[in-house]
């Protein structure tokens, strides 16, 4: 999908950014200029493409959709840098690399229904969105839940519903799913999101204590319903919690 259509309220949102070539006496940049277009390039071929992400339709999206604009103003000058960054409320957006991991190992597809569990900032939601017909994302926090789907409305992100609750439990009226992503990790694969992924469907979800290694996994449903789980790479990411702690 092509940005202008996902995104026709991006350049809008750039021009009230501070923009410092206009101190200096510079010309007047054009509104389809990003200050941030060369970071995010480079981004995709040093940290993504270089490390095997071979997906065009994944690299893509992850060179449209503007990180900056998913993380705090104070963090905006570090959207690009290869790491997690905090988003608030003790959470983190991922580094862009896993996040482009997730959305590859998800093997995406323009029909799919996908679920992701963990909005957090929206912006794994912005990239997947480009690469799948619907997308459902569940947040715990309501701030957060409430900040994300401002902000995607803002970008012009139309095919994401964000939802507060307990993504534990799925989401039971909208399944099944082609895809199920999940952001935060469970000590254990939850019993629903199993139950709500569809055959020949894909889920990828990081398991393991917090203080433990955990490890990202890919779990395939076959059309008759077994499942194969397959390791792909040690990761750490914040807990998963339930509705009911606290
Ligand atoms: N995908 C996010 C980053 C996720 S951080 C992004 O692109 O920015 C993990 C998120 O999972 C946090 O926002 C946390 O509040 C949320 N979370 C934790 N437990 C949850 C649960 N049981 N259900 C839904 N969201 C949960």
């Amino acid at each position: 999908m092509d940005l202008t259509t996902r995104f026709p309220f991006v350049w809008l949102i750039l021009m009230a950014l501070p923009w410092p070539s206009r101190c200096s006496g510079a010309p007047e940049p054009s509104l389809q200029q990003d200050p941030f277009d060369a970071a995010r390039s480079e981004m995709v071929t040093e940290q993504i493409a270089a490390r095997g992400i071979k997906d065009s339709n994944v690299l893509k999206a992850m060179r449209q959709v503007p990180r900056h604009l998913f993380v705090p103003m104070d963090e905006q000058r570090h959207a690009y840098e290869d790491r997690p960054l905090s988003i608030g409320y003790g959470q983190t957006i991922s580094q862009p690399y896993i996040v482009a991991l997730m959305t590859e190992l998800a093997r995406p597809k323009p029909t799919d229904r996908a679920l992701e569990v963990g909005t957090g900032s929206g912006y794994q939601a912005a990239v997947l969105a480009q690469l799948v017909a619907k997308l459902f994302t569940i947040e715990l926090l309501k701030p957060l839940a409430d900040e994300a789907s401002r902000r995607l409305h803002e970008l012009g992100v139309q095919n994401v519903v964000v939802r507060n609750g307990d993504g534990y439990a799925g989401w039971r009226e909208e399944a099944p799913f082609d895809i199920i992503l999940v952001t935060a990790a469970p000590d254990h694969v939850p019993p629903p999101l199993l139950e709500q992924l569809k055959p020949g469907g894909r889920m990828v979800i990081p398991v393991g204590h917090v203080l433990d290694a955990q490890e990202l996994l890919l779990i395939e449903k076959d059309t008759a319903g077994r499942t194969r789980t397959e390791n792909v790479i040690p990761v750490r990411f914040v807990p998963l919690r339930r509705g009911d702690e606290e």
